[in-house]
């Protein structure tokens, strides 16, 4: 039996990714799934729990252990039943998550619940691996980038508009030792899959992103998108 359709959508932080993964999704009746919520939360039971980010074996135990799951359309995200979805968003936790997701028994655990959820029903999930591991037979593979500036840039307006102080010279470098870290490591760094449509969305609107990205969907899923031609 064939595998329900997945649309992997790679990139660094700040590409707009979730922003434009949660609306395709809506689009085309899939479940949306963000991967690095996941991580995050690995990141912050981590945290909480005071270890040593650097032992990969207590890391490891700890991502084996952790319940992770998704209100609909991933609006809340839940560790251990508690509602983690703004703590996990705090640069501290953004920062930790890159350091955790290195660890390959963490990625290990994560990879292997990112299928289970895959298996039952089409999705759109959002990461940095997608399109390389964990579906390598994707239908659909977009790697979405921009500016490094510009996803500063974005990412201060997105703080800002929650009420947060935001220095976008402080975010972009950030951004840019999270990426390094994220395009470097050994197990499953984040890389263009060679058969990914790259799109630079730094001087395209969301409209304009969506649209691109659900002609592509129709196209090669064969299905019709309304108003998608
Ligand atoms: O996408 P987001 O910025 O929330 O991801 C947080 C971190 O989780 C990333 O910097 C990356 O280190 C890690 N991640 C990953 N693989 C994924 C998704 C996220 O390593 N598929």
């Amino acid at each position: 039996m064939s595998h329900p359709a997945v649309v992997a959508i790679d990139g660094p932080a700040g590409a707009g990714k979730s922003t434009i993964s949660r609306r395709v999704a809506e689009r085309l009746g899939f479940l949306y799934i963000d991967t690095g919520a996941m991580y995050r939360c690995v990141a912050l039971a981590a945290s909480r729990g005071g270890l040593n980010l650097d032992d990969e074996a207590a890391v490891t135990g700890l991502a084996e252990s952790v319940r992770i799951h998704f209100s609909a359309r991933c609006k809340e995200v839940f560790l251990d039943g508690e509602d983690v979805t703004q703590a996990i968003r705090e640069p501290r936790v953004s920062d930790a998550a890159s350091r955790v997701s290195k660890v390959p028994g963490v990625r290990q655990a994560m990879v292997e619940e990112q299928r289970r959820i895959a298996s039952g029903e089409p999705v759109v999930m959002e990461g940095r691996d997608i399109g390389t591991v964990v579906f390598p037979q994707a239908q659909v593979k977009i790697f979405l980038t921009a500016e490094p500036m510009e996803r500063a840039r974005r990412r201060a307006l997105e703080m800002e508009a929650k009420g947060l102080s935001a220095d976008v010279d402080e975010i972009a470098r950030q951004i840019e030792e999270r990426d390094y870290r994220d395009a470097n490591r050994s197990d499953s760094p984040m890389v263009q899959a060679p058969d990914a449509v790259r799109l630079d969305t730094s001087n395209l609107s969301l409209d304009e992103v969506e649209q691109a990205i659900l002609g592509i969907a129709a196209d090669k899923l064969k299905i019709s998108v309304e108003g998608v031609r």
